[in-house]
């Protein structure tokens, strides 16, 4: 079959997936394709799919049908989380070409065009990735996930946990500070399982958290600190944390390093120990309420955001007030709040969906009404205070903007700052989602 040459990717999703799309295409301008101005213009257009909600899955069909009917000559490829959904396949058939699951990502020439390369990578993370940004990479430590919770599909679309050898993480690190990124984010499903394939006993993939007393296995702890010890000017940020797997160790190691961001997104899902135990989430609300008490007295400027789901089966408003409760003490900076969507194949598939979509509603906007005021009252504390800004891009009003390392948005006033650049800036003005300032250096 002849080549055409010109690709585009849409991606939905997490982190994960946005790096796996620059993966995806470094592998293509690697392969001679080039990128095409839109999905329309494209020979070949990559779907990077995310299953995590119902709503995210019902965009990749709009987008299908789209270039269906409007690029009907295209390729189309379907990778992440539906790659391998059987009832997926079923519905979307012959309309898509190739079905990627990422881990194949080197055999995708031979999947289209049947060629047969020399010397291909392993493991697709091994890929050099094409990075969207200039300032702030995602680094992949790791891909899959073991934890198996109730509600979530990712451990069977991308499979058990496989990491990658510290040294190549170091690397692709050291050769993005040399290039002048400003901000690396270690990204995986569960960063604290991370351990070094090469310095574990021969097995990539672990079911808990590496023990502290490790002679010398490089865990996500140790990891953190070599990369804080690559020289340059650059900040560190690292997702997702599972709170059964924080150790004490990690929590000093953010502390002492630098480098790392006083930024925890550390994913609570709800504050009842009975719906806990459901969502197969391995913790109890006290054990995550003591985890946030240890961070906080390890770091007391510490940013602290978490993920929510309302109405997970069987949740009466008594256990959602207990997530209610965790709002009101915990004081998040930011949450991520998702109604419950059941999930063909997860264990609470078979559960019955009984909280309605009103009282799901509802329970995600009286969380939203706590986190409003208790990000707002977070955020006074900075004010007249002077923090340091990592500038990242202009609005259209010419304005600037940047954030924090505790991850705050900040609209920088009446500056000539550039994007990439480190400055103080003294907040003038706080929201709840954002604060304004002016340049003091
Ligand atoms: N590995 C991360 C999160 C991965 S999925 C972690 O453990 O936290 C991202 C978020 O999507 C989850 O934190 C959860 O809040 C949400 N989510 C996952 N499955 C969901 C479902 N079936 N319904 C609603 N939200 C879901
Ligand atoms: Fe999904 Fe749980 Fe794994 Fe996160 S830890 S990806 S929520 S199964």
């Amino acid at each position: 079959m002849k080549k055409n040459k010109t690709y585009y990717i849409i991606t939905i999703g997490c982190q994960m997936n946005k790096s796996d799309s620059e993966r995806i295409a470094g592998y293509l301008e690697d392969n001679g394709f080039a990128l095409a101005s839109s999905e329309i213009k494209a020979n070949l257009v990559v779907l990077t799919t995310c299953g995590v909600r119902q709503s995210a899955e019902d965009r990749v069909y709009g987008f299908v049908g789209k270039i269906k009917k409007q690029n009907p000559k295209a390729k189309i490829i379907l990778t992440g989380c539906l790659s391998d959904r059987q009832d997926v396949r079923k519905r979307l058939g012959e309309q898509v070409d190739v079905w990627l699951n990422i881990n194949d990502l080197p055999k995708l020439m031979s999947k289209l065009f049947g060629e047969r390369k020399k010397n291909k990578p392993t493991s697709y993370l091994k890929i050099k990735p094409k990075y969207n940004s200039k300032i702030s990479a995602f680094v992949p430590i790791g891909n899959g996930c073991d934890n198996f919770c109730a509600y979530c599909v990712v451990p069977y679309a991308r499979g058990r946990e496989i990491y990658r050898p510290a040294q190549e993480i170091l690397k692709e690190v050291k050769d993005l500070v040399a290039k002048g990124c400003k901000e690396i984010v270690l990204i995986a499903q569960n960063v604290n399982s991370y351990v070094d394939v090469l310095k574990s006993t021969g097995s990539s993939r672990r079911r808990s958290a590496p023990p502290q007393d490790d002679r010398g296995i490089i865990n996500f702890s140790k990891l953190l600190k070599k990369v804080n010890d690559v020289p340059g000017n650059f900040w560190i940020r690292f997702a997702t944390s599972h709170p059964k797997d924080m150790s004490d160790e990690l929590i000093k190691t953010i502390a002492n390093c630098q480098k790392v961001c006083q930024h925890i997104h550390l994913p609570a899902q709800a504050g009842d120990d009975k719906i806990l135990s459901a969502m197969n989430r391995k913790y109890t609300a006290a054990h995550y309420k003591n985890l946030i008490k240890k961070i906080r007295k390890a770091m007391p400027e510490a940013a602290i955001t978490t993920d929510i789901i309302v109405g997970f089966p069987g949740e009466t408003k008594k256990q959602f007030s207990n997530t209610i409760k965790l709002f009101k003490e915990i004081k998040f900076d930011m949450a991520y709040i998702a109604q419950y969507s059941p999930r063909f194949g997860t264990a609470a598939f078979k559960l019955k969906d009984n909280v309605s979509r009103e009282e799901k509603k509802r329970r995600e906007e009286e969380l939203m009404k706590i986190l409003r005021k208790t990000a707002l009252e977070n955020n006074k504390k900075y004010l007249g205070k002077t923090t340091e800004v990592l500038v990242s891009g202009e609005s259209k009003k010419r304005e600037q903007y940047g954030y924090t390392k505790t991850n705050k948005n900040v609209k920088i006033k009446m500056s000539n700052v550039k994007s990439g650049e480190f400055v103080k800036v003294k907040i003038t003005k706080v929201e709840d989602f954002g604060m304004e300032g002016e340049r003091v250096a």
